[in-house]
């Protein structure tokens, strides 16, 4: 499929920072090929760029299926793309073997959906979040190696590190088991991470902390995090930037407010449509979208939306949807459509929004 002309072609994906980034991706590309089935690969990721500055906190955030896992499954070279470039730190990380990227490695942590499956059962907390330490060779010193462990497991909020130490994932909650995905992440003293959908799996009443917990190590070290989440009110609530998702592109990419508030693609408008806001008497207008995300096998011609869009119905099935396919426009907050959504429209349909994020998280 051709690239979308696009005057963001060239620019970082709502990236107004000037410092160098910590994470910077350039037209990414994740292709799944069946070995059965040679035709029609899976085109799970089509030409995504973004970077993330240290103290950031980006969200990709889209349906299940999108494919901001996959984006984040190759940014942490868990998967090979198929061309674009991936650069931590200044380097270019995008086609390092395992070797190479040892010494990287550290420097970029990823803290997975289901705290229950991502702990080994058999080993105790200490060795949980002793083993990058080991992995990497760092803390070699068994008294140097528990000054580490204790003093990550006390910054994931895990009190007394010593008796917490001892137990086995089968003694702890799930707010604790993510808390020691988390302090074994920040062992390292990594500059990114990579947090997929970190708190789903959870109790409503553990979210909190966890997050809580995220925000606090960005303030104390200056982490970046790649958030990855489906729940575009908890993005709101964690995140600097949003990226949204859809077929495998980033649509819509802008700072939180402004795409929550302002949001100019028909599908992010959609999504915010149906955000709860708890307020009564909200004048809110949810928009139902068409059908189900198109396969990523068979990408719709034009704008990959149009199967689904209300704004192309509305106009009258413009034809320029069906035959061009939209880039990234605008400078900090954009979106590729070919007929943004207008500021002024929103107060004929748009839920009233009175909380800040602040308020809303408590
Ligand atoms: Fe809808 Fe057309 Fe915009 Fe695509 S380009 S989102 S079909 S209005």
């Amino acid at each position: 499929m051709a690239e979308p002309v696009t005057e963001a072609a060239e620019t970082h994906a709502g990236d107004a920072d000037a410092r160098a980034p910590v994470l910077d991706v350039r037209g990414l590309r994740v292709l799944y090929e069946s070995r059965k089935r040679k035709t029609n690969p899976v085109l799970a990721v089509d030409g995504v760029s973004f970077s993330i500055h240290a103290g950031e906190i980006l969200a990709l955030v889209g349906e299940s299926g999108c494919g901001k896992t996959s984006i984040a499954r190759a940014v942490m070279r868990l998967l090979e793309p198929q061309s674009g470039r991936i650069v931590f730190m200044g380097e270019d990380i995008t086609h390092r073997t395992s070797k190479q990227l040892r010494k990287l490695r550290s420097g970029f942590q990823m803290v997975f959906q289901d705290p229950y499956e991502s702990l080994d059962p058999r080993q105790t907390v200490f060795d949980l979040v002793a083993e990058p330490l080991q992995i990497h060779r760092l803390a070699r010193e068994p008294k140097e190696r528990r000054a580490a462990v204790y003093s990550a497991l006390e910054r994931a909020g895990l009190r007394p590190p010593a008796q917490i130490a001892a137990r086995y994932p089968h003694h702890l909650s799930g707010g604790q088991r993510q808390r020691v995905a988390i302090a074994s992440a920040m062992v390292l003293q990594p500059s990114l991470l990579v947090a997929d959908e970190p708190v789903s799996m959870l109790d409503v009443s553990l979210r909190a902390g966890i997050l809580r917990l995220m925000l606090e190590l960005r303030e104390q070290r200056d982490v970046a995090y790649l958030f990855i989440t489906h729940d575009l009110s908890l993005a709101w609530v964690v995140a600097d930037r949003i990226a949204v998702v859809y077929l495998g592109r980033i649509v819509e990419v802008g700072p939180s407010e402004d795409v929550i508030r302002d949001p100019r693609h028909p599908y992010t408008k959609a999504l915010v449509s149906v955000i709860p806001v708890p307020e009564a008497g909200a004048a809110a207008e949810q928009i139902v979208l068409r059908g189900e995300t198109p396969s990523a096998r068979r990408i719709p011609t034009g704008c990959r939306f149009h199967p689904r869009c209300w704004r192309y119905e509305a106009l009258g099935r413009p034809e320029r949807c069906v035959t061009e396919d939209p880039g990234l426009a605008g400078k900090g907050h954009q979106a590729a459509c070919h007929f943004p959504v207008e500021q002024e429209e929103h107060a004929a349909t748009t839920t009233t929004i009175d909380e800040t994020p602040e308020e809303r998280s408590g």
